[in-house]
């Protein structure tokens, strides 16, 4: 008894096992939590922005540049 669509818009999937047999687990600092249903690994999906410090980035530069 499976209905869940195939192809939809859900794009989340386990972090650990890559299966898309997640399921909503709650939620989790306002950010919706799932649950793998394949392995029981938790996780949240990834909407936040990765927030890059200039100076981190400089020193990546800095760094690359120097190797
Ligand atoms: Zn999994």
């Amino acid at each position: 008894m499976n209905s869940l669509p195939k192809k939809c818009k859900l794009a989340e999937q386990c972090k650990k096992c890559g299966s898309q047999s997640v399921v909503k687990n709650g939620l989790v600092r306002h950010k919706q939590r799932y649950k793998c249903k394949h392995c029981g690994y938790n996780f949240t999906i990834r909407d936040a922005i990765e927030k890059v410090k200039p100076e981190a980035k400089a020193l990546a530069m800095l760094l690359y540049g120097s190797g």
